[in-house]
């Protein structure tokens, strides 16, 4: 099998992870973009800014540290993933915010996601509930320095009514259907991204309130794991 740059670049210094030195982190960073992200079409420059700036070897396990920009979902404990990269940007591209924005994500999982959209925005709301891992995003997230994200614990599916309406909201998990309270707490005319399938394989669906219509467009089919809770799946 060839390697491609980035994982020659991991697999050679397997032995050595954690004597990577800042600068072949960043250009493990800005192979993954130009070869997972623009050469996929993504050329949204928001967007570019901040997968190229994210640590994203920060909110992996140690253990997958030199895989970390590899084109792939990572294991990050509890059954749970960070997502590919490119998922990631393209989740972001389609949820359209701007630096004035306040979002809301379902699933903060490693943090990643969140971090990422917080260098798009003003601020993230992002929600987990499983609690080992709302802890894992906060220290994720304060080790990689980041000041405008809050992680919040508890059932994401209901949203969180405290703080909205939000300017875009991001669903990490794949639902059984769009989960109502998140179009509610959506503003109008800003986007809902959500995988929609079942508890294998999802349709990513950007959805959208134009006055009392919901509006919904498909934009690939991708594979999360499952959204749980009162809107979602059961278990
Ligand atoms: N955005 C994450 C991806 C995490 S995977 C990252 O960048 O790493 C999806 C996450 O959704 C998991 O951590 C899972 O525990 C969480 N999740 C599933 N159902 C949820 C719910 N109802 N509310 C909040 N989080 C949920």
């Amino acid at each position: 099998m060839l390697l491609d740059g980035v994982e020659r670049l991991c697999y050679a210094r397997r032995d050595m992870a954690e004597g990577f030195e800042e600068d072949e982190w960043a250009q493990a960073r800005q192979e993954m973009v130009a070869r997972q992200i623009e050469a996929r079409g993504i050329t949204d420059q928001s967007v570019l800014r901040a997968v190229r700036t994210v640590p994203r070897h920060l909110f992996v396990s140690p253990d997958q540290r030199r895989v970390a920009y590899a084109d792939n979902a990572l294991p990050i404990g509890y059954g749970q993933t960070i997502s590919q990269p490119y998922m990631v940007a393209l989740m972001c591209r389609e949820l359209q915010v701007g630096l004035e924005d306040e979002v809301l994500e379902i699933g903060a999982g490693s943090g990643y996601q969140a971090a990422v959209l917080s260098r798009m925005c003003l601020h993230v709301y992002t929600v987990e509930r499983i609690p080992e891992l709302a802890e894992l995003a906060r220290s994720n997230i304060r080790a990689a320095g980041y000041k405008n994200v809050t992680v919040l614990l508890g059932d994401g599916t209901a949203g969180w009514p405290e703080f909205a309406p939000y300017d875009g909201i991001i669903v990490a998990a794949g639902a059984p259907e769009v989960p109502e309270p998140l179009l509610e707490q959506v503003a109008p005319g800003r986007r809902l991204v959500v995988p929609v399938g079942d508890r294998h394989a999802q349709d990513l669906i950007v959805a959208w309130k134009e006055g009392d219509q919901v509006r919904q467009r498909n934009v690939c089919r991708c594979v999360f794991v499952p959204l749980v809770g009162e809107h979602g799946w059961e278990t």
